[in-house]
C-alpha cells in the first residue's frame, strides 16, 4: 500500500510516500524558518502563500525519491487540523484534487495523532498500555492509551504549550528562532542550578502551566537589569529549561505510578530536547518501562508521521469525503 501524505499545518511544507505504513520511502520537508525568522514567529498569511508555492515541487520530489508515480498510489492523506487554517487548506485541497482525479481514497489526519504515530516508524512494537506526552508548539497533553484506538486525557496545559514557552523565552532573550533549539543550545553552556525558578503547583492534577514560569523569567531579567547586573543568558536558559523539563517529567512519573503501563512515549517538537530525554530516562529507570521518542527529524513537523497515521486509518477504511473541511481547532 503506497500512501502519499501531505502536511502544511504550520511552517513546514512536507510530503512523503510510505509503503505499508511504516516504511518511509521519502520524507521531504521544506522549512520556511528563514522566512519567518525576522518576525520572531510564524506569520500565517506569509506561511500559506509560501505553502502554495512550495507544495507541488515538494510532492514531485517525494514521488521521485520514492520511485513512485501518481498512478501507483493507493491513497492520499493530508492533515486537516489542528493548525493554521490557510496552511491546512493548501494540502487538503491538493489531496482532494489528487483523490478525485486518481479515484483513490482521501484520508484526513489529525496532526497530533501524526506526532504520536511518528514513534512507530522506528519502533513498531511499542507495548501498550502506554503513557504519551505530546509536547509541541501548540500542545502539551498527557495521554493514557489502553490501546491505539482508545485513550484518556490525563492532563494538558492550562496556558502556554511547552514549545510556545521555549519560543517566547527565546524571543525575550533574543536567542533566535525557532526558540526550542536556540534555548537548548544556550543552556548547554549554562548552569541549570543558577536560578531556582518556580514549578507550577497544580495539586493532584496532571495539568501543566508555563505562563507563571515565563513571568518569573521576565521579572528576573527586569530586576537584574534595574540593579545594573549583567544577565547570563546561558545560565538563564539552562535554569528555565530545567524548570520546564522538571514539570514535564514530574507529571510523567506521577502517571506511571498511578497507571500500570508498559511504555512511555514522547512526541512533538519539544521531544527533540536532549535534556528532556535525559531527565525522563533517568527518572523512569526504576519503573522498568520502555521509553520511546522519535528521531530528531521525526519529532518536528513532517509528512511521514501523517502517512503512518493514515495507514492505520486506511486499514479501518476511515476515509474522508471530498467535502471535508480544515479544522484549525481539531481535537484528538
Ligand atoms: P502543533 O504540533 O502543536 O500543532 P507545531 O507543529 O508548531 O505545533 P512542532 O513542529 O511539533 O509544533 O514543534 C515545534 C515546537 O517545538 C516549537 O515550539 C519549538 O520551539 C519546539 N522545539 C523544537 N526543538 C526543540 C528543542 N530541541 N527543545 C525544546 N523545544 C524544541
Ligand atoms: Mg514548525
Ligand atoms: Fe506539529
Amino acid at each position: 500500500i503506497y500512501i502519499l501524505a501531505l502536511e502544511s499545518s504550520c511552517d513546514e511544507t512536507a510530503a512523503s510516500v510510505n509503503k505499508n505504513g511504516l516504511e518511509v520511502l521519502s520524507n521531504v520537508v521544506s522549512s520556511q524558518v528563514d522566512l519567518h525568522k525576522k518576525f520572531g514567529g510564524v506569520v500565517p498569511e506569509i506561511a500559506s502563500r509560501k505553502h502554495l508555492e512550495l507544495l507541488l515541487p515538494v510532492i514531485d520530489q517525494a514521488l521521485e525519491e520514492a520511485g513512485i508515480r501518481f498512478e501507483d498510489l493507493d491513497a492520499v492523506a493530508s492533515t486537516y487540523g489542528p493548525g493554521l487554517v490557510g496552511g491546512l487548506l493548501v494540502t487538503l485541497t491538493a489531496a482532494k484534487t489528487i483523490s478525485f482525479s486518481l479515484n483513490i481514497p482521501l484520508i484526513g489526519v489529525n496532526h497530533i495523532a501524526g506526532h504520536i504515530y511518528a514513534n512507530f516508524i522506528e519502533n513498531p512494537d511499542i507495548e501498550k498500555p502506554l503513557i504519551c506526552l505530546t509536547i509541541s508548539g501548540g500542545h502539551t497533553d498527557l495521554l493514557y492509551f489502553e490501546n491505539l484506538r482508545g485513550y484518556k486525557i490525563l492532563g494538558r496545559t492550562l496556558d502556554d504549550a511547552a514549545g510556545e514557552a521555549f519560543d517566547k523565552i527565546s524571543r525575550f532573550l533574543e536567542l533566535g528562532y525557532p526558540g526550542g533549539p536556540a534555548v537548548e543550545k544556550a543552556a548547554r553552556s549554562g548552569d541549570k542550578t543558577a536560578i531556582d525558578f518556580p514549578r507550577a503547583d497544580l495539586g493532584d492534577s496532571y495539568n501543566f502551566s508555563f505562563s507563571g514560569l515565563k513571568t518569573s523569567v521576565m521579572n528576573y531579567v527586569n530586576n537584574e537589569e534595574q540593579r545594573g547586573n549583567e544577565i547570563d543568558k546561558n545560565d538563564l536558559s539552562a535554569s528555565f529549561q530545567e524548570a520546564v523539563v522538571d514539570s514535564l517529567a514530574s507529571n510523567i512519573i506521577k502517571a506511571v505510578k498511578e497507571y500500570d503501563v508498559k511504555s512511555v512515549v514522547l512526541s512533538g517538537g519539544v521531544a527533540a530536547n536532549q535534556r528532556l530525554r535525559e531527565v525522563i530516562s533517568e527518572r523512569i529507570e526504576k519503573y522498568n518501562l520502555d521509553l520511546y521518542y522519535p528521531k530528531l527529524e521525526l519529532c518536528t513537523d513532517n509528512a511521514a508521521m501523517i502517512g503512518v497515521a493514515a495507514y492505520y486509518q486506511y486499514l479501518e477504511h476511515d476515509f474522508a469525503p471530498l467535502s471535508i473541511s480544515a479544522d484549525p481547532a481539531l481535537k484528538l
